[in-house]
């Protein structure tokens, strides 16, 4: 789970962290307001969206007086903002975040990942800040440090000095630094993130360690010890289908191509969208809708799929083991029938209940493509997809 920067600002704040002063608002009026408490010389009006680069995007401005904080807060606040990291279609701004503005002497880049090689929380800095890390690690690779972190002791304060001296942080400093990163590191292990990014770490004239930026990302599967956490969650940053598939607990993420995919199993959703592009189609969505789904939930899943306007056909691909085929027969039934099945539809079972599950399949009056097998299927419901004139990949 993502939240908003001045969200995660704010949980630096109780680890002791520097960050500027500012607070979130939500019309012009309220940025106004919030700037006139600051009576800092400088603000900076901050597009809140879950989503880097917004810099490069024209989603931070700088404003030198109050007249600037309405205008730039008038001009972003309903605006889409297309960044490298929000895809094609951008995202749009509904909240600002007005902040003080600080007087940068240079920009640094830290963060803190769970590095799923070693099984270890990895802190990685560099003097390269505020530019994208991916660039750095591409061009200049040796100019990103790492520290690996053993979960028993915890980040090191020697490991921390070490980082600040690579990164190059002016030795006065460095003092200042390793209490940023022990901080840093204490909110990420109590809130069970799973990323923190500090993109840029600023040093100032004023020989202050800030973070200018920040960026948090939650492990889902620790939220329900943390209710602080998922108040902060923002409906309107996530995928609609993707809401509506968490209701019904079902691993569903939202994909940019045009074959839906309704698959039991994590294993078999990964290999099934793997055939579909292999065949040279591009799958809509990875959906696993668990071992034990009842006929209700496979309904909700099927709906979520056929909600899609990009979907041009669906491959429902299933090997019963605890699941059991006729269960997906009706669900896929009941929702076709509730909503309507405009698609080409193609389907694979196989294991407990087959007979069952295709004979009410082949009842129900659907047009159903059956296929024997997954690379069948693959194959079928591609060159269908191509048949109605899809883009496929
Ligand atoms: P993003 O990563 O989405 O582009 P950042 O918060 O990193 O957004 O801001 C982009 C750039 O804007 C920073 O690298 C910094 O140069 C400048 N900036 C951001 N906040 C401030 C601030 N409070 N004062 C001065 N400059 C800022
Ligand atoms: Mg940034």
């Amino acid at each position: 789970m993502n939240i908003h920067e001045y969200q995660g600002k704010e949980i630096l704040r109780q680890y002791g962290v520097a960050v500027p002063r500012g607070s979130v608002a939500f019309s012009p009026d309220e940025a106004v307001k919030a700037a006139k408490e600051l009576g800092s010389n400088v603000t900076v009006v901050k597009a809140q969206i879950h989503a880097g680069g917004r810099g490069k995007a024209g989603g931070v401005k700088i404003a030198k007086n109050l007249d600037e904080v309405r205008s730039f807060s008038k001009e972003l606040l309903g605006k889409i903002l297309v960044t490298h990291q929000t895809g094609p279609d951008g995202k749009e701004v509904k909240r600002l975040y007005i902040e003080e503005g600080s007087d940068i002497k240079k920009e640094y880049y830290l963060s803190l990942v769970l590095d799923r090689a070693t099984s270890r929380v990895v802190m990685m800095g560099s003097e390269e800040g505020g530019m994208d890390i991916e660039e750095v690690a591409e061009t200049n690779p040796e100019k990103i440090f790492k520290e690996v972190i053993d979960p028993v002791t915890g980040l090191n304060a020697f490991q921390a000095r070490r980082m600040a001296f690579n990164m190059n942080i002016p030795a006065k400093l460095v003092n200042k630094a390793v209490g940023l990163m022990l901080g840093i590191y204490k909110a990420f292990i109590d809130k069970d993130a799973s990323t923190v990014e500090i993109n840029p770490l600023v040093v100032t004239g004023d020989d202050q360690v800030v973070a200018l930026d920040a960026k948090f990302n939650f492990d889902a599967n620790a939220l329900y010890r943390h209710k602080d956490i998922v108040e902060l969650r923002d409906f309107d940053e996530e995928d609609p289908k993707e809401i509506e598939a968490s209701k019904y607990d079902l691993s569903y993420i939202s994909l940019d191509g045009n074959i839906g995919c309704m698959v039991n199993g994590a294993g078999l959703a990964m290999a099934t969208m793997d055939t579909i592009s292999y065949y040279g189609g591009s799958p809509a969505n990875f959906l696993d809708v668990g071992g034990g789904a009842t006929a209700e939930k496979v309904t909700e899943a099927f709906k979520i799929i056929l909600s899609d306007k990009n979907v041009k056909g669906i491959f429902v691909n299933i090997f019963g083991g605890i699941m059991k085929c006729d269960i997906i027969a009706k669900g896929v039934i009941t929702a076709a029938k509730e909503v309507g099945l405009a698609v080409p539809l193609v389907v694979r079972l196989e294991g407990t209940n087959v007979e069952l599950g295709k004979k009410l399949l082949n009842e129900s009056g659907l047009n159903i493509v059956a296929a024997d097998s997954m690379s069948d299927g693959a194959q079928k419901i591609v060159k269908l997809v191509e048949a109605e004139g899809g883009v496929t990949a």
